[in-house]
């Protein structure tokens, strides 16, 4: 198969970390979650992988997760304090360089204009050449999946995406300061629909680090145990062929065919 990009082509079907590489372009991926440890489920291993490879990945997280867990006796503030930290350690493990924290409320986000011009601006710091993120549409196969923040943090960021990161006359006091409206080529997003994840990575190799970066999230493991089965039988059910592999919804926001207006 081709390693020549095709920035234009959906990437269909199993795929592995250096045909995601070399067909996508990569070498800064921006990742957005609503909560500490939603990017450890749905894409560490992915991340480890292109981490792997030269890929710089940096994460921002909307919410400190205040409201996870299960221990009555700690205060949202403790709570906030801790999940930050779990993610701190969870990122080293898989070669996330950066996590930034954004100040929405765990349990209440919604895609409101303020929180798009924060994404916005996440964005045109960075500059990525993919963004990776949940998907805006409910999984119905696994309600858990699609909590209400982690849907609302979708449709943020793919209105982030077209049109405010690339319209100039969006959040003007951005390019005032320097962050310069550019455009993003490609959408990564999990927690998909299943019709809709027809993007599988295989990620072999890395299952364990997957493993190791959800196990840093120690709060919020009743049973971890139980939990690691369930995601290590999930990558194998999504390999399907005897590995391991995570699953996306690959969206192209522009390519060079790519018309657009406001
Ligand atoms: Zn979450």
């Amino acid at each position: 198969m081709s390693t020549a990009p095709q920035p234009s082509t959906e990437l269909i079907g199993l795929v592995s970390p250096d045909e995601l590489q070399h067909r996508l372009g990569l070498s800064t991926v921006l990742a957005f979650a609503a909560h500490p440890d939603d990017i450890d489920f749905g894409a560490s291993a992915t991340i480890a992988a292109l981490s792997e490879r030269g890929v710089e990945v940096t994460l921002c997280l909307l919410t400190a997760g205040d409201a996870g867990g299960f221990d009555p006796g700690r205060t949202a503030e403790q709570t906030a304090e801790l999940r930050r930290r779990e993610q701190e350690e969870a990122a080293a493990v898989v070669g996330i360089s950066e996590v930034t924290l954004l100040d929405e409320r765990d349990g209440f986000v919604e895609p409101s204009y303020e929180l798009i011009g924060s994404i916005v601006r996440q964005m045109r710091r960075v500059r990525p050449d993919a963004v990776l993120s949940f998907h805006p549409e409910r999984a119905w196969d696994r309600l858990q999946k699609s909590h209400p923040d982690h849907l609302a943090c979708g449709e943020a960021v793919v209105r982030a995406c077209y049109p405010a990161v690339e319209n100039p006359f969006a959040y003007p006091e951005l390019a005032a300061e320097g962050l310069e409206p550019f455009k993003i080529r490609h959408l990564l997003l999990m927690g998909a629909p299943r019709h809709l994840a027809q993007t599988r990575v295989d990620v072999t190799g890395y299952q364990q680090r997957k493993i190791e970066a959800l196990g840093r999230h120690f709060s919020q493991h009743r049973d971890a145990e139980k939990m690691v089965g369930f995601v290590t039988e999930q990558m194998r059910q999504i390999h399907a062929e005897g590995g391991f592999a995570e699953d996306f919804h690959h969206v192209v926001v522009n390519s060079p065919e790519t018309i657009s207006g406001f």
